[in-house]
């Protein structure tokens, strides 16, 4: 059988399916993994497949949390972090998740190189984490020096600009190629702290601290890093990955409400578009999450991470399977750039995107409307918008789509869903009316 991993030359004629467990211990089975299915019409199909226990998992199966929780909320959280692996060969590492990890001192200081360290973090983050986290980075290690840049707050920073900064610092401060750069904030930091670390001296270290939902879930796995274009979100950048992620749950205490709802707009993206089981539970608990109940929350960012893992394991570059992690993001990248970066924050507009891409999907005649229905009902029980806003007009949508990174030769190829709750489509091939016919469902001109 032959195999690609371009979404456009897949031309399977029979159908991959593997299934590593019939186990049915519901306190033992993880759904962590893909039944990849790959059909001649050019689109790479995505489902679930089940694996029983963490150590059923293959090398190449990379996610594995180690201190599972149940799926049940209510018990009280451990001091030992649960460890999500990302597995990439020499590039792999560990995602920690708990509460008060920055205490644990050596959890951080064992992943730092060198004996200089740049904290990148912004005006908002500095005065409530800098000196823990430097703290951390340096206590009973008094060989390590730490330098710290403090960047503007706001999306629309994450430009060119804003990223000398960090090179200014690095320079003025004489880091060599063994010192380690330490991103301390949302996903605005994490992106450009990590460019910034693929690019000064062709490559140093970094670590991540993730302190908002949306980096906890999403944004600091992975290795996507870069900076915005004013023509394009994210249109400059590497893929770079850090030496770990330190997920301290306690930082969520301080994010505002509207961040923490943005957040969850990706953490629904997962049940979406590969994890129905992760759905259900989110429909269970949507209100615990909303409520910031710390249990929820450890096992949201859990499964989200496993999720985001997997998939990156399997597809680091986004050659076909990565790009379904961006369900919604192709017209949420346009409400984001058309109104103009931070007017919306970024998991609102995949929020009203996710909401487009489903209606499409519904129109194609891909999914049932009960998906449609259940979509809008949790983003509504997240407080998250589902409509674009009311300004932006078809041209908007079209003018921004036509340069988003998913275009190839032309063709605009989108993620949507297709089949049962936890099935999407990667693809190019689509009625363009459907298209059009979302975008004049949702756009008054
Ligand atoms: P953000 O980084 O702007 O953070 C949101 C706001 O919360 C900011 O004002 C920040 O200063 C503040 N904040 C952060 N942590 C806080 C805390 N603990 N307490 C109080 N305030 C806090 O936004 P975000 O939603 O974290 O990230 C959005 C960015 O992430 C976008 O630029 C998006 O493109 C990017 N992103 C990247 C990836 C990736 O794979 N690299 C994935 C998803 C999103």
């Amino acid at each position: 059988m032959a195999c690609t991993t371009n979404a456009f030359s897949l031309s399977l004629s029979s159908k991959l399916t593997t299934n590593l467990s019939s186990d049915s211990n519901p306190k033992l089975n993880k759904h962590l993994f893909v039944t990849l299915r790959a059909s001649g019409s050019g689109e790479l199909n995505l489902g679930r497949l089940v694996l029983s226990r963490p150590g059923q998992l293959s090398r190449r199966v990379c996610a594995n949390a180690t201190q599972v929780m149940d799926q049940s909320v209510g018990e009280k959280s451990s001091a030992a972090p649960t460890i999500v692996d990302v597995d990439l060969g020499n590039r792999s590492y560990p995602i920690y998740i708990g509460s008060g990890l920055l205490d644990q001192h050596e959890l951080l200081q064992k992943h730092v190189h060198g004996k200089k360290v740049l904290v990148v973090t912004n005006t908002t983050i500095a005065p409530l984490y800098l000196d823990k986290v430097v703290d951390a980075l340096t206590r009973g290690n008094p060989n390590v020096s730490v330098e710290n840049v403090i960047l503007p707050d706001g999306e629309k920073y994450k430009n060119m600009e804003t990223l000398m900064k960090v090179f200014d610092k690095a320079i003025e401060s004489r880091l060599d190629r063994r010192c380690t750069f330490v991103a301390l904030g949302g996903g605005v930091i994490g992106d450009m702290c990590g460019f910034a670390a693929a690019s000064f001296l062709r490559g140093v270290n970094f670590i991540q601290i993730p302190t908002t939902v949306m980096a906890q879930v999403d944004s600091s796995v992975g290795g996507k890093t870069g900076i915005n274009h004013p023509l394009g979100k994210n249109l400059i950048g590497a893929f770079y990955q850090p030496q770990c992620v330190l997920v301290d749950t306690d930082t969520l205490d301080t994010l505002p409400d509207r961040e923490l709802a943005s957040g969850l707009a990706e953490v629904i993206k997962y049940g979406l578009i590969r994890d129905a089981e992760f759905f259900e539970w989110q429909e269970k608990n949507m209100e615990k999450l909303m409520a910031r109940d710390p249990d929820a929350f450890a096992y949201a960012i859990k499964r989200s991470c496993e999720n985001k893992a997997e998939v990156v394991s399997l597809d680091e570059k986004e050659s076909g399977l990565r790009a379904t992690l961006n369900l919604g993001h192709t017209f949420g990248h346009a409400i984001e750039t058309g109104l103009g970066y931070g007017e919306w924050l970024h998991g609102e507009a995949v929020a009203a995107g996710t909401v487009m891409a489903v209606d499409m999907s519904y129109r194609l005649g891909w999914i049932d409307s009960s998906i449609v229905k259940r979509v809008n009902d949790i983003l509504v029980r997240a407080k998250l918008p589902t409509a674009p806003p009311e300004t932006l007009t078809m041209e908007m949508f079209k003018s921004v789509m036509a340069v988003d990174k998913k275009v190839a030769d032309g063709l605009l190829r989108l993620i949507l869903l297709k089949g049962p709750l936890g099935n999407c489509v990667f693809t190019g091939e689509y009625d363009r009316k459907a298209l059009d016919d979302t975008l004049a469902a949702f756009c008054k001109s």
